[in-house]
């Protein structure tokens, strides 16, 4: 079986969240559970109307408290594109982001490596980490606007 080591097992889950000094509970299981089912860059609101499906009890002030504790500990990102509301993303690898102007879906791409060297960066500047998205059409917007 391939490991990837962007995914947290429940047990590294506690792991990481306790050596952040952040309990491991069910409900941030459960919100961390959510983000991994569909890597769909769910908003907070979405992740809490998913995360109530197995816990009606959750409340919305618990999914930001424990989203908010999951991107401290470093297991998810936070993603902004545009002005929208912050999404979140697993997916810890070093990577950009792909925003449909279509359905307003965010795809996950790969960063190129040396993807610094890429850049016309102006004499003496050093880039330590990118934040980009790109704009444009999904496949399936884009062949449904070609019909
Ligand atoms: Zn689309
Ligand atoms: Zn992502």
């Amino acid at each position: 079986m391939k490991r990837n080591p962007s995914t947290a097992t429940p047990n590294q889950l506690s792991e990481q969240l306790a050596a952040t000094g952040f309990r491991s509970t069910q409900q941030r299981q459960r919100v961390y559970d959510v983000l991994m089912e569909k890597r769909d860059h769910p908003t907070a609101e979405e992740v809490f109307l998913r995360a109530k499906q197995a816990m009606p009890d959750i409340s919305m002030a618990t999914v930001y408290n424990c989203l908010d504790a999951l991107v401290k500990t470093g297991v998810v990102r936070q993603v902004k594109i545009e002005r929208g509301a912050a999404r979140f993303c697993p997916n810890m690898h070093e990577h950009w982001h792909f925003h449909c102007t279509g359905c307003g879906g965010v795809f996950d791409m790969d960063q190129p490596d040396n993807a610094c060297d890429a850049f016309p960066l102006p004499k003496g500047f050093k880039i330590d980490q990118f934040e980009i998205a790109a704009h444009g059409l999904c496949p399936a917007c884009s062949s449904a606007r070609n019909k």
